[in-house]
């Protein structure tokens, strides 16, 4: 076209070349060779009981270390990947480190694993799925998928039929971003979840509006009657934690347990955890003497 130099490459248009259509290009371009190098790792976020603040689990996240460029969200790469076809290959690299890693944490610890509404497109990914878990002796009854609920399912019945054989073989389906998408009752109408996870929006704002108080309490009451578990995402202060645990929130993820990390930080922080545990339980031993 009118706009490509040679060899149909953008011309240098000086700052114009750091527009993000072009950066998105890059990403394509780039994403199946780093697939290869990789340079797509796992990070690891902790879930935690609200109550007590002991870590349950950890959500792994994509991270992109690439050689030069620094932070590229998985919110760019993630749907190029999707787009590409490269969705699959990410998720079963990604899905056979995190079982290596968790292999180290305490045995009833969850590895909640990121699914692309795409892959539910595909009848093969319990069998994809069962391969991993299989090779690395990891239980099934481990795993939680969360789906997001603001893609729409176009074909509800495979998604279905998919979710509904993975969850028996024991994996725990959530559904992710609740609040956010077109189509999150109708999702919990009909696909088998097992716990809702409440989107950030609502707890960023839960102690400034009365709307956003309102919501995640009915929320809260729509997730008793239909007797799902329930995380709160993007918790980063004391008084949306004490918020959430009077309306009655099992557990919750964000910046004040803890950001995304690396296997060996995510380690730490169980170690931690179970040195205070310790420590704790040697103090009321010796208040009881
Ligand atoms: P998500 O699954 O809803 O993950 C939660 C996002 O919120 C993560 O962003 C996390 O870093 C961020 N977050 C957690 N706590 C806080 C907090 O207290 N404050 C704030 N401001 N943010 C918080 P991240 O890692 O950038 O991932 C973005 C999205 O990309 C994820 O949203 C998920 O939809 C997608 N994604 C990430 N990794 C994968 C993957 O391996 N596969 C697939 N299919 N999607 C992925
Ligand atoms: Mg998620
Ligand atoms: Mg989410
Ligand atoms: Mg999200």
């Amino acid at each position: 076209g009118p706009n490509s130099g040679l060899l149909g490459c953008p011309v240098n248009r000086g700052n114009a070349m750091l527009t993000s259509r072009t950066v998105g290009k890059n990403v394509a371009s780039e994403l199946a060779r780093a697939l290869d190098r990789n340079e797509i790792v796992p990070y690891y976020q902790p879930i935690v009981n609200l109550q007590t603040r002991r870590i349950e689990g950890f959500e792994l996240l994509a991270r992109w270390q690439h050689p030069i460029r620094q932070n590229i969200s998985p919110a760019e790469f993630i749907p190029a990947a999707e787009k590409l076809g490269l969705i699959g290959a990410l998720t079963e690299r990604l899905l056979r480190q995190a079982c290596v890693d968790a292999a180290n944490w305490p045995a009833h610890l969850q590895l909640s694993v990121n699914i692309s509404p795409q892959q539910l497109h595909d009848s093969g990914l319990p069998k994809q799925i069962s391969g991993i878990l299989e090779q690395a002796r990891f239980p099934f009854q481990r795993l939680t998928l969360e789906i997001t609920e603001s893609a729409v399912v176009d074909d509800i019945d495979l998604a279905r039929l998919i979710l509904g054989h993975l969850r028996s073989l024991g994996a725990h389906l959530a559904l992710d971003d609740f609040g956010t998408g077109y189509s999150g009752l109708r999702h919990l109408q009909e696909l088998p979840f097992d716990i809702l996870k409440v989107d950030a929006i609502f707890v960023r704002t839960l102690c400034t509006k009365t709307e956003s108080r309102k919501i995640i309490a009915a929320v809260m009451g729509l997730c008793q009657s239909l007797k799902l578990a329930t995380i709160a995402e993007g918790i980063e202060n004391d008084s949306q934690l004490e918020m959430l645990r009077c309306l009655g929130y099992g557990n919750g993820q964000g910046w004040l347990f803890g950001r995304p990390a690396p296997a060996a930080e995510a380690e730490a922080l169980l170690k931690n955890e179970q040195s205070a545990v310790a420590l704790n339980s040697v103090a009321q031993i010796a208040e009881q003497v």
